[in-house]
C-alpha cells in the first residue's frame, strides 16, 4: 500500500510542477517573479541567497490531503507550514527559525540563532531536540527547557499525538523534527 501512495504522489507531482522558490536555509518562500527579477536576492528571513525550486503542486494538494487522511497518514498543509513560520517569527523576534515541510507529513523546524546559548554542548554546532525528553534532557537549564517547550507548543497547534513511545506506536497529525542549528548551519548566539 505504501508504494501505491508514494507512486501516486510522485505522479501528481510530476504533472503539476510550479516554479516557486524556497530559501534552502530557512524555508522562506519566494515567488518566481521575484526570483526572475533578481536570482541573487537575499532572503528576508535569514540573509542567505541560496534559492531552490520549491516544486509545489498546488492544484493537487487537496487530493494528496484526502488520500493521506483516508489512509490515516500524517499530513501537514502548506498553510500550516506558513503559519508556524509566521507565528515563530512574531512570538520570538530575537530568534531566527528555519521551517520546512518534507514529504507532506513532517515539519522540520531549526532554531538558527538567538540571544542565549541553547546547545547542550557548545563544542557541537547543532543538536536534535527529542520532544518527548525535553524535561529530562534540559532539567538543569530551565530557561532553555521552557523556551523549547514554548516553541513546540506553537508548532503543535492543531496537531494531535496519540503515540505510545513505550511501545513504539506513533499516531500523530504530523511529525515534528526540532533542532538547535542544522547540520549545515551551526547555531549562532546573537541578538537579531
Ligand atoms: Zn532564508
Amino acid at each position: 500500500m505504501d508504494n501505491i501512495v508514494e507512486n501516486y504522489k510522485k505522479y501528481l507531482q510530476s504533472i503539476n510542477e510550479s516554479m516557486a522558490y524556497m530559501c534552502n536555509t530557512c524555508g522562506e518562500r519566494l515567488e518566481h517573479e521575484e526570483y526572475d527579477e533578481d536570482p541573487n536576492r537575499m532572503c528576508s528571513n535569514c540573509g542567505d541567497s541560496d534559492w531552490v525550486s520549491e516544486n509545489e503542486y498546488e492544484m493537487d494538494e487537496s487530493l494528496i490531503k484526502n488520500f493521506d487522511q483516508f489512509l490515516n497518514e500524517a499530513y501537514v498543509s502548506k498553510e500550516k507550514t506558513k503559519q508556524v513560520r509566521e507565528d515563530l517569527k512574531k512570538l520570538f523576534p530575537q530568534y531566527r527559525f528555519s521551517v520546512r515541510r518534507e514529504h507532506y507529513s513532517s515539519l522540520y523546524v531549526a532554531i538558527l540563532s538567538g540571544p542565549i546559548q541553547l546547545l547542550t554542548d557548545e563544542n557541537n554546532s547543532y543538536e536534535d531536540v527529542n520532544e518527548y525528553y525535553i524535561d529530562n534532557h534540559y532539567q538543569d537549564r530551565p530557561e532553555v527547557r521552557d523556551f523549547l517547550k514554548e516553541v513546540l507548543k506553537v508548532i503543535n497547534i492543531g496537531n494531535w499525538d496519540r503515540s505510545d513511545i513505550m511501545t513504539d506506536y506513533f499516531d500523530v497529525g504530523f511529525y515534528i523534527h526540532l533542532s538547535i542549528g542544522k547540520w549545515d548551519k551551526p547555531y549562532i548566539v546573537k541578538n537579531n
